[in-house]
């Protein structure tokens, strides 16, 4: 059977996603397998270059202007700060530098001038870059990926019908449209969504449905678990169970079989074994760095414990180009 597909039906992913959980490893492992090189995994940075104060209403976010969480609102950084901390991050092993501001959309004043900058500088540093400033057209696409933007990361979060349970001041539409405005202006696609949200499994298997439908797989996927922060409406939300992550990123794997699938937000909560099976399942990119925006994160250190026990190695920057490259010969 045809294993790269966007024609999946909803009934076809609940069908592997409901697969007992070993056996659901063990298809995904084999798959990632074929797809993937085993052992290698992508070792990202995310920097929050803009911080707080902003006007959405995501439920599960501390940067949330009318939430009282306690993150300090910070205007958008200087160029030259922001390329010492790509440096750093490239020192410490990481070969993706991602940028978040916490904006609703892109607009097109000096702040976006500024990201322009950080973007051409951070370019040259080698490493893959990448930003996430919310909703944009395609013509602010054009102009990052002009500046040698690599990739752009813009979350589904959750599912179309859950959505407003969760935010209320966009639409799953605004985020499709962002995507797409991603996709042609040749940017690598981003995209994926946190589970602990209070969605049903049923969402989950939507959620999946609408990234593996979509015309093109985004080349990554992140599975965030939800880290809840307090002053935020999901303060009080159960924390999600690591098997569930496993199964997420299992089915990821089977529905995307190209993809870079990213165990990210949550991860601090687990233990290596748990990191391992995740692993396992099919995940190859992490998030390295103590913070995920605002949210803790495990230290180097002990991700380069991780890697020496169970003998993974980092990805190399730009490694997609090279293998359209070495395809086309
Ligand atoms: S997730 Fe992004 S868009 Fe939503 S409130 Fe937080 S910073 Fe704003």
């Amino acid at each position: 059977m045809k294993e790269i597909r966007n024609d999946w039906t909803k009934s076809e992913i609940a069908q592997i996603y409901h697969t007992p959980l070993l056996e659901l490893v063990f298809r995904a492992a084999e798959i990632h397998r074929k797809y993937q090189t085993p052992n290698e995994v992508q070792v990202c940075t995310l920097l929050s270059i803009k911080t707080g104060g902003c006007p959405e209403d995501c439920a599960y976010c501390p940067q949330a202007a009318r939430y009282h969480t306690d993150v300090t609102v910070h205007k958008l950084m200087e160029v030259d700060e922001v390329i010492e901390s790509a440096k750093k991050a490239k020192e410490a092993g990481s070969t993706r530098f991602c940028m978040g501001a916490a904006w609703r959309e892109v607009k097109d004043n000096a702040d976006f001038d500024k990201v322009l900058e950080m973007v051409k500088h951070i370019n040259k540093l080698d490493m893959e870059v990448c930003c996430t400033l919310g909703m944009l057209t395609e013509e602010q696409a054009q102009k990052l990926k002009d500046a040698g933007l690599y990739a752009y990361n813009h979350n589904l979060d959750t599912s179309e019908n859950h959505y407003s349970n969760i935010i209320t001041t966009r639409t799953y539409q605004h985020r499709l449209e962002t995507l797409k405005h991603i996709r042609n202006s040749g940017i690598s696609v981003c995209s994926g969504g946190i589970i602990g949200l209070g969605e049903s499994e049923e969402d989950r298997i939507d959620m999946l449905y609408t990234l593996a439908t979509l015309p093109e797989h985004p080349e990554s996927v992140p599975v965030n678990a939800l880290v809840p922060v307090e002053g935020t409406p999901l303060e009080n939300q159960p924390l999600v169970d690591t098997f569930d992550m496993v199964r997420m990123i299992a089915t990821a794997r089977i529905l995307m079989p190209k993809s870079m699938v990213r165990l990210s937000a949550g991860r601090v909560r687990m233990s290596m074994e748990a990191q391992a099976l995740c692993f396992m399942a099919g995940a190859n990119s992490i998030f390295a760095g103590d913070k995920l925006l605002t949210t803790p994160n495990p230290e180097y250190n002990e991700d380069k414990k991780m890697f020496d026990i169970l003998g993974l190695t980092a990805r190399k920057p730009f490694k997609e180009e090279l293998n359209i490259t070495v395809n086309a010969k």
